[in-house]
């Protein structure tokens, strides 16, 4: 069994983090591919690394980012303010060199068990005011067997947002102030009109078309949908508050799925009874490190899998 706490306490910590930066200073830089990075990324990233140093030291990190693309892209004047800002949260003095030790901390490391790090996923959502989660997934040969993800917007009563965590077969919530963490399991919602669906708000993550089209096609044209960035969506459905997360690529996108961006939520899912599977139905394929060989990603509560498994090969079939 992995003791949380100490990624607990990380998570809380890099959400302050995340927060302070969205308030005071965002700041965005592009990396290659055109994608976002903030500040507030290698901050997280950094907060996540030491603490699996400290707490877990044989332990392996596959991770988004990393120390030399911190010192590469980000000004000096933003990593002294990142720096400044891990000093106050960690409540130690920080340097430099150490920023650079966490961020690289366990990568490329062959290990019995690997943390798979999102330090913020959803960053387009992140600047945007809107979702993002952080996130640590637990692979053990190769498949995601645990995990914990943070997630400062999702819709709590006290709104803090939430925390989730899954292991041997178990997924929990708890608030992400902290408190008591409750088992949480999939719904058995199967029928079109109480269905709620999921799929990201960027039009550039996903093709919304060809996933109207399959969820009509699977009967589930009256579901209700709605758009969440990051792996939020793996949590609302780990959590009962949602039946299907679609997620396919736009016909001409040569980008591969990402480990780090579905590895704590296909932990968490499948712990809370939903499955997670390639449009095909097989299992993702985390064996390639950085990057997934799939199709394709649907995630359900597993009463209507194969349905949808059924209606993106019709899709697929008509060439649509
Ligand atoms: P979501 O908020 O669910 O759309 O997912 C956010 C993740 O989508 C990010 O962490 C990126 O790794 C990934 N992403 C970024 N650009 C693209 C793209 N063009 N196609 C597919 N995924 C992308
Ligand atoms: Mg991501």
């Amino acid at each position: 069994m992995i003791d949380f706490q100490p990624m607990f306490t990380a998570v809380r910590q890099a959400a302050a983090l995340c927060k302070r930066v969205q308030e005071h200073h965002i700041m965005s830089s592009e990396k290659a591919g055109r994608e976002p990075v903030t500040i507030a990324d290698y901050g997280s990233q950094a907060i996540l690394g030491r603490a699996v140093s400290l707490a877990f030291p044989d332990d392996g990190i596959l991770a988004e980012e990393s120390g030399a693309q911190f010192i590469e892209i980000v000004p000096e004047d933003e990593r002294k303010a990142v720096i400044a800002l891990l000093a106050v949260i960690l409540g130690i003095e920080v340097r430099q060199t150490d920023v650079v030790r966490w961020l690289d901390h366990g990568q490329g490391r062959e290990a019995e068990r690997t943390w798979v790090i999102d330090p913020i996923d959803g960053t387009k959502g992140f600047l945007a005011l809107r979702n993002y989660v952080i996130a640590a997934g637990v692979m053990v040969d190769h498949k995601p067997v645990a995990g914990v993800i943070g997630s400062p917007a999702y819709p709590t009563l006290d709104r803090g947002g939430a925390m989730f965590h899954a292991q041997s077969g178990a997924a929990f919530m708890q608030p992400l102030a902290g408190g008591l963490a409750k088992r949480i399991k999939v719904s058995d919602r199967t029928d079109a009109e109480s269905v709620r669906a999921l799929e990201s708000v960027e039009k550039s993550h996903a093709n919304h078309e060809r996933m109207a089209r399959v969820r009509e096609a699977a009967g589930l044209g009256a579901a209700s949908l709605t758009r969440i960035d990051s792996m939020e969506k793996y949590a609302r459905i780990a959590a009962g508050g949602a039946e299907l997360y679609l997620r396919l690529p736009r016909i001409d996108s040569t980008r591969p799925f990402m480990a780090w961006d579905h590895a704590a939520g296909t932990a968490l899912v499948e712990a809370a009874g939903g499955l997670v599977t390639d449009i095909d139905g097989s299992p993702l394929d985390f064996s390639g490190g950085r990057a997934l060989a799939n199709q394709g990603i649907i995630v359900s509560n597993g009463h209507i899998h194969a349905r949808v498994i059924a209606a993106v090969q019709k899709v697929l079939a008509a060439g649509e």
